[in-house]
């Protein structure tokens, strides 16, 4: 008896000589993040890394948003499935309570985001619909977004009784005032807004998003490979050396603070009583 091939959520190609475009291929769930999706994803991204013949990575989506975020239907009743491997060094995953909860998240959260971020080839994500909390979890990462006009991203986790999506980069992308109002109201940020912050590089026509991605993929990927890991990572070391890792790990802690209080005063990691300011469906709408 063979097993048959998991679904797959993630899908991979070569559009142009040098560059990888990795899919997020569950448009009928708005492409939420399933541990599976994850795992895929990341699958995908260190395909990409160790081919050599690929220069740069483009994550796109499919369909009409790009990520409505963790998928909240998996909750309790994840189990590791047989094609996943832990790709930490963290333990526990089965554990009851905090320690079995803090363990997936710091595997499949900011464990993976930490892992997509550092790795030595320019990304870049293109990114259209609606973008709420996990779903800024994989463009974040990315080194350069480029927006469809009608993008909108959204951290809607405080409402939902959380301080945060768990890769907390919020106040390196908007700067802290407007990382503060995000959070605080769970209302959208507008393409144009997070162009004008800075968050985004470009916005452009939805239906130009990906030929303009693509574009710039390929102009990146007629440099050379060892001179841009350099630059990405002198770059991103400035970053860190501004306290970025030291504040991701209080984020995360309090984070995790958060979902315990929750368990202990609801009996589920978020408050079960928020209202999604824009959605008909908090399942397929929600990230904690
Ligand atoms: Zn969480």
């Amino acid at each position: 008896m063979t097993d048959a091939a998991p679904p797959q959520s993630i899908r991979y190609e070569n559009p142009v000589p040098k560059v990888a475009r990795i899919w997020l291929d569950r448009a009928d769930a708005r492409n939420a993040q399933d541990t599976r999706l994850l795992y895929q994803l990341n699958a995908a991204f260190d395909r990409a890394a160790q081919d050599d013949d690929v220069s740069v990575i483009v994550l796109a989506a499919e369909g009409p948003h790009f990520s409505s975020g963790h998928d909240m239907r998996e909750r309790g009743s994840r189990r590791v499935l047989a094609e996943e491997r832990t790709v930490g060094t963290w333990c526990g995953f089965g554990c009851a309570g905090a320690e079995g909860l803090m363990a997936r998240e710091k595997e499949i959260y900011v464990g993976f985001c930490e892992r997509w971020r550092n790795i030595p080839k320019p990304t870049i994500a293109a990114v259209q619909g609606k973008v709420i909390a996990g779903g800024l979890m994989l463009i974040w990462p990315c080194d350069i977004i480029v927006a469809a006009d009608d993008a909108e991203f959204m951290d809607n986790t405080v409402a939902m009784g959380v301080c945060g999506a768990e890769f907390f980069h919020h106040p390196w992308e908007l700067g802290v005032r407007r990382a503060k109002e995000m959070l605080f109201t769970s209302e959208a940020v507008s393409a144009d807004d997070a162009l004008r912050l800075g968050m985004v590089n470009h916005v452009v026509p939805v239906d130009e998003l990906q030929e303009f991605a693509l574009g710039l993929a390929e102009r990146i990927a007629q440099r050379p490979l060892f001179a841009l890991k350099l630059t990405k990572e002198a770059i991103n070391a400035a970053q860190d050396n501004q306290g970025r890792v030291q504040a991701l790990q209080t984020s995360f802690a309090l984070h995790q603070l958060c979902h315990s209080h929750n368990m202990q005063v609801h009996g589920m990691p978020v408050d079960p009583t928020f209202q999604m300011p824009t959605s008909k469906s908090r399942q397929e709408s929600a990230s904690a």
